[in-house]
Order: C-alpha cells, then sequence, then structure tokens
C-alpha cells in the first residue's frame, strides 16, 4: 500500500492494526494532506532486520564510500527542494520563510559530518600508562552500534531528523527514523529518495506511525537518538534503561532572555522577536520568557510591541514571502497556548499584541504579555508557541535567580554591552547552552555540544566529533609488540615468581627509594 508521497507499507501485519492509516492534516486549511502507513510492531520489527542486514556492508563502505552516498543524498534534495519543501508547508501550515529555513539544516549538517567524518572516526592510538604496558600497542576503534533508532517531533519535520540521521549514518549504522505522526510525510519522502533514487544501500529506514510505533522501535534498535516532550523522553529513557541501551534524550525547554540596561534595544528587541516568534514560537530553544533590567524595561515593551504589531500571519504560497507567523501545528498545541494566555490574563497580566487565537485555521496571533510573574504557567511551563511574557526584574542578580528558578534548562541567552560580564552571567545559568547578543545561535555551531540540562534532556547533539562518536561504541585494542613464551603473573604460581613481581611492582611504582627496595616504614 503507498500514499500519495510513495510511503511503503513492509509486509508483516499483526495485532489488529492491519494496513491501518492515520490522516495528516494541513493546519492552516484543515485538509487531508496523506494518509501514510500506521506500523504495527512486528512491521517495524520487520524493517529492522531488513536494516541491520544491511549494515556490515554500510560500515565496510567506510567514511569516504559513505560520504558519497549523504552528497548524492544532499544533491537529490537540492533539485526536488521545491516539492520537499511543499510537503513540509502542508504539514505543517508554516509560512514560507519558516519553511524554506530546513533545507539550511541539511546542507550545513551533511557537508560538515562528510567533510570530517574519517577525521572524526579515525582510530586512536594511547600511550601505554606505566612500563608495565610498553610492550603493548594500544588503540581505540569506534565501531558504530549496528541499528541506531532516531525519533522526532513535530516543528521541523526535515531539518530536525537532518540534525541526528546524518552524522548517525557517517558513523556507520544503520538508521530507522520515526517522524511525528503529525507531520511525517516530507520525511518519508527523503527516505524514499534515499533508497529509490541515489542507489543507497538499503541502510535508512523510515517507520510512520502513532506513539506505539514509536515505543516499538525503541524495543528494537541498539540505541535511541530522541527528541520531543519531556513526557515522553521519560518513557523512552525508562525502556531504553530496561533494555540496557544507550539514549540521548533532546527534551522541552523554558528558554531564559536576559536584557541588561547597557543592551542594545533595537537589537535585543529583534532578536526577542524572531527567537521567540520563529517557526510560530514552535522550538524547543525558543525564547520562551524575558527579563528586563528595570531601567531599559519601558523602551524595550514599547518597542518590541510596535516591531511584533507589524509582523504579518499566514501559511503563504511558495516564494511569496507574505507572512512572517505560520499556523500552530495541532489543535492540541493552539489550547495550550490558549490555556496559558487565558491563565495569565486571569491572574493580572496584560496583552499588549494578540491575547486570542485566530477565526480561522489554527493560529494564534503573536502574543506580548507584561505584568507576568512565576506563579503564571506562561512563565514556568513549556509554551511552544507564539508568546513574548515580558518581566521587570531590578538587576543582573534578579535576572539570574528567575532564569535558573525552572525545572529545565536547554537554552539562555543574554543581551548587554558588555561581552565580559555576558561571560560571567552565561557561567551562573543553568542551562546546556547560552548565547551573548544572539538568540538561538549556540544550537548550529557544529563544534560546540548542543544538549539540555535539568530536564532538558540527556546528552547533546553536534559538540564535533561528538555528533558521530554517540552512535559508536569504543572498543579497546591491545596488542603485544613483544611475544614471550609467557608472563610473569601467569599460571603456575610459585614463591620465586611471587617475590620477582613484588620487587618489580615496588621498584616500578614506589616513590621513594626506601619503598622501591622493599623496605617498610619502622623497619631497619
Ligand atoms: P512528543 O514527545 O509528543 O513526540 C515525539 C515523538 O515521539 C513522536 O514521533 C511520537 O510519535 C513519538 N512517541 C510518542 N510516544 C512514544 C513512546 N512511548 N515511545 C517512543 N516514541 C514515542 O513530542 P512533540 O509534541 O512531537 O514535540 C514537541 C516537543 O519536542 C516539545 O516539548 C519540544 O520542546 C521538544 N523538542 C525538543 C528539541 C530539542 O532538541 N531539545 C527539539 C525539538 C522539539
Amino acid at each position: 500500500m503507498a500514499t500519495e508521497v510513495g510511503i511503503e507499507r513492509s509486509g508483516a501485519a499483526v495485532n489488529g492494526r492491519a494496513n491501518a492509516e492515520f490522516e495528516v492534516r494541513n493546519p492552516a486549511t484543515g485538509a487531508v494532506v496523506g494518509t501514510p502507513p500506521d506500523m504495527t510492531p512486528a512491521e517495524v520489527a520487520d524493517l529492522a532486520a531488513r536494516l541491520r542486514a544491511a549494515q556490515p556492508a554500510w560500515e565496510a563502505l567506510g567514511p569516504a564510500g559513505r560520504a558519497r552516498h549523504l552528497h548524492n543524498w544532499l544533491n537529490w534534495l537540492m533539485d526536488n527542494d521545491q516539492r520537499i519543501l511543499g510537503l513540509v508547508q502542508q504539514e505543517t501550515g508554516k509560512s514560507w520563510g519558516d519553511t524554506k529555513i530546513e533545507t539550511m539544516v541539511a546542507v550545513e549538517v551533511i557537508n560538515y559530518y562528510t567533510k570530517n567524518g574519517a577525521k572524526f572516526l579515525a582510530d586512536q592510538t594511547r600511550r601505554p600508562h606505566g612500563p608495565a604496558s610498553l610492550t603493548k600497542e594500544l588503540k581505540v576503534f569506534h565501531r558504530p552500534h549496528q541499528l541506531v533508532g532516531i525519533i522526532t517531533p513535530w516543528n521541523y519535520p526535515l531539518g530536525m531528523p537532518m540534525m541526528d540521521v546524518p552524522p548517525a549514518l557517517m558513523a556507520g549504522a544503520a538508521v530507522l527514523t520515526k517522524p511525528s505522526e503529525v507531520t511525517p510525510l516530507a520525511w518519508a519522502e527523503m527516505v524514499r529518495g534515499w533508497n529509490e533514487e541515489i542507489g543507497a544501500p538499503p541502510v535508512l529506514g523510515c517507520a510512520t506511525g502513532l506513539g506505539p510505533t514509536g515505543a516499538a522501535v525503541v524495543d528494537v534498535v541498539d540505541m535511541i537518538q530522541f527528541t520531543g516532550s519531556v513526557r515522553t523522553g521519560r518513557a523512552v529513557g525508562i525502556r531504553a534503561a530496561e533494555r540496557l541501551i544507550p539514549a540521548s534524550l533532546e527534551l522541552g525547554g523554558k528558554d531564559p532572555m536576559i536584557v541588561l540596561a547597557d543592551a542594545d534595544l533595537d537589537r535585543a528587541v529583534k532578536g526577542a522577536i524572531w527567537g521567540g516568534l520563529f517557526n510560530a514560537g514552535q522550538s524547543c530553544i525558543a525564547v520562551e520568557r524575558i527579563y528586563v533590567e528595570a531601567p531599559a524595561y519601558d523602551a524595550f515593551v514599547s518597542k518590541l510591541t510596535t516591531e511584533v504589531g507589524k509582523l504579518r500571519q499566514g501559511s503563504d504560497p511558495q516564494e511569496a514571502f507574505e507572512a512572517e507567523i505560520g499556523a500552530m501545528a495541532t489543535e492540541a498545541q493552539l489550547e495550550l497556548v490558549e490555556r496559558q494566555v487565558d491563565g495569565a490574563l486571569a491572574k493580572g497580566a496584560k496583552a499588549l499584541t494578540g491575547g486570542k487565537r485566530a477565526d480561522k485555521g489554527l493560529f494564534y496571533p503573536p502574543t506580548v504579555l507584561v505584568d507576568v510573574d512565576h506563579s503564571m504557567e506562561c512563565m514556568m511551563e513549556e509554551t511552544f508557541g507564539p508568546t513574548l511574557p515580558v518581566m521587570k526584574v531590578a538587576d543582573e542578580e534578579e535576572a539570574i535567580r528567575l532564569a535558573n528558578d525552572s525545572p529545565y534548562g536547554l537554552g539562555a541567552s543574554v543581551w548587554t554591552a558588555s561581552r565580559a560580564r555576558g561571560e560571567r552571567i552565561a557561567r551562573r545559568i543553568e542551562a546546556g547552552g547560552v548565547s551573548v547578543n544572539n538568540a538561538l545561535a549556540h544550537v548550529f555551531q557544529f563544534p560546540l555540544p548542543m544538549g539540555g540540562w535539568k530536564e532538558s534532556g540527556i546528552g547533546a547533539r553536534f559538540g564535533g566529533p561528538n555528533a558521530i562518536l554517540k552512535y559508536c561504541r569504543k572498543q579497546a585494542f591491545v596488542s603485544e609488540r613483544v611475544s614471550l613464551k609467557t608472563e610473569l603473573h601467569w599460571y603456575p604460581y610459585t614463591a620465586s615468581k611471587a617475590r620477582l613481581t613484588d620487587r618489580m611492582i615496588r621498584l616500578l611504582g614506589m616513590h621513594d627509594w626506601k619503598r622501591r627496595l622493599g623496605k617498610r616504614p619502622g623497619a631497619e
């Protein structure tokens, strides 16, 4: 059975869900844009077995051979970008400007990790740690997990898997992906392209389906890379622990933005708007709450309100660039934003823009909230929507205290004229990444790790070699340079061998001559 975008169902079908499908809708219009298979655990296991069978030849290709296929895939994507981005836009209801950015992630990640893959994966030679090991050659080999699972959310249907899949493939693993049930179409088409259009080995699979399909993926892989909510991430982590497989979890966030009185307010306002409202605020590392030092507060809020008022909302035609802020991906997400804003307003907050859902489609207008505090959900819970709650703080100390008053620790930003001050504050913020005078910038610096602290996750993506090595197992390799007939500590045990061993240990391991020569303290 194939859908509009050619998602093939695999052979096995059990559990009474055989041949089930689910609908994918365009949130801007409500139209059904796809009906992919809701794959059963048996189908997932079948797909996993086929990927495993293809993995050894993939690993044997080496980094240069694997990079060639990734380059072909990237070429195919860019030759078909309008069509694939069209699918992204249909399933997300994004503005075209927000949609276009998704190919940039693919280009940058594939180019960086294909260029550096061989270097990152190279064997490492280690020096022996002491005289007893001098006769040995020591190396560390990086051997991939055979099958890696990559589960992704709906906010960037192409960009999100593109952050993790190329490094995992470069590592030499086979990869079983599970896109969100809200937005599976563009990614399924990318996987079809890999398998059917560019002649690549069949080491990349796509399991479409609802939550249970994701759980089935965790059940069959050797390592899991999960991006999504804290709730699902916790369930994935528990299952991974039961199966004793490594899990890397990229979860939610509530990123604070600290604006100090000496900051360039024009830049800070533009940064707050892009950092908070890009992708209709549906980014894990979005600016979710803003703390402004008292002397700059009125000017900041006034500029912010004026600039937000200029934004246009819609899911505009390709290449039209008639809107900045697109739709919310699901009704549930829109209702969550509504609940948080209504809750804040009921507790005394004011909406200076927006504050109420649009009449048609799943659109929520960009909303600046003031008079907010930490008793409100909009300041404490992840919003994942187009809101900018702004709070006045007395000084730097209060800003840091409030920034850290959160169960999340994904990212943060500090805006100040003094880079030294920015760095000093960053060192006190409990988050996996901090940008000074920019929003979200720390996320796309591939030499740096991108990961969450506290409930925002475990592990990290990127970080130079880490992005590839996290999909590998380290293998310790020891080879004897000189082969003796036997070793001093091997059987049989004899008194003379034991005396010799003891002398050697003392001579080579002690730090003073008395002990080196076998004398004990107090003994003459
Ligand atoms: P979600 O947790 O509901 O779903 C994520 C994926 O998990 C989907 O593909 C879903 O089908 C699958 N899934 C559901 N139940 C599962 C189970 N039991 N086992 C395995 N997989 C299962 O998240 P969402 O609503 O799609 O995405 C929004 C969340 O993602 C937000 O919290 C956001 O902060 C987070 N996010 C984090 C990052 C990051 O890098 N830290 C990036 C983007 C989004």
